[in-house]
């Protein structure tokens, strides 16, 4: 597992404390149309490029199954935020359902550990029963996705669809990351099940371009009237008194509350 370095001048991923990679590589080719016409690509495939080619030899567009490192979780007896899949999508259509079930197991076994897994492809999460200890989350669209670009009209019902699912999975938390937040998504997130949200601006290697305030009120507003916990990534421009960086109670939490 990798851990991710969270002081001054950060690096890495803000909203946890590990990200675990039994599967690695993913099909689904996001990319993202930034404000000015230049296109992102996904940032897992950005890091799978810079390294050793030994890890993705085949390219970052094919499965890899790591096996040796199913275990690295039980290692670790300090409780932590897991990030399940940075470098894969877990739900991805392609991975094999018995090895999605060997990595759900190492959940189960590792109760002190939170594990935060996050998909492009909701309908899969139907299919399986998870942990109470994994927060299962679904992420804002891209503007491509498999190759083929999205259009506004189908990029806001993918965000219904998804919540649709998620509505039915039955774990504790259920969450979503908004990362770029690049439109008006409040409306969609009215009497959603989200418990918690992560909302990011838009980048594109060292440019940032930041989503319109608005945009923000509004999506804090409808977050707030269904207590949805809210977690502001580093790179939106906000002011220091309103900044956020909430998260829903954490698996050893859950069962102290239960507890009392
Ligand atoms: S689903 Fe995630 S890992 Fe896969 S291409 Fe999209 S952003 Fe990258």
């Amino acid at each position: 597992m990798n851990k991710q370095n969270k002081g001054n001048g950060r690096r890495g991923i803000e909203w946890t404390d590990y990200t675990w990679n039994p599967v690695g590589g993913c099909k689904h080719a996001c990319r993202w149309e930034m404000p000015d016409g230049s296109i992102a690509i996904c940032y897992a495939e950005m890091v799978a490029e810079r390294v050793a080619q030994s890890a993705y030899a085949n390219g970052f567009e094919h499965h890899y199954w790591r096996p040796e490192l199913l275990n690295e979780p039980l290692k670790l007896a300090t409780p932590a935020k897991i990030f399940l899949d940075s470098m894969s999508d877990l739900m991805g259509a392609w991975v094999p359902e018995a090895e999605i079930e060997q990595v759900l197991d190492i959940c189960r076994q590792a109760p002190q550990h939170t594990f935060q897994l996050l998909t492009k492809n909701a309908p899969r999460l139907l299919k399986f029963d998870f942990p109470e200890n994994v927060w299962v989350g679904v992420s804002a669209p891209p503007s491509f996705f498999k190759g083929k670009q999205l259009s506004f009209t189908q990029q806001k019902k993918m965000v219904q669809r998804q919540l649709e699912i998620l509505r039915q999975v039955n774990v504790p938390v259920r969450w979503m990351s908004i990362e770029p937040l690049s439109f008006d998504i409040a409306p969609l997130l009215k009497n959603s099940p989200l418990e918690w949200a992560v909302i990011g601006a838009a980048t594109n290697g060292p440019k940032t371009y930041q989503p319109r305030p608005e945009w923000v009120v509004n999506v804090l507003e409808v977050l707030d009237a269904q207590n949805t916990k809210v977690f502001f990534k580093g790179n939106i421009d906000w002011p220091d008194a309103e900044w956020r960086e909430e998260f829903p109670a954490e698996a050893g939490e859950v069962t102290a509350i239960l507890a009392d």
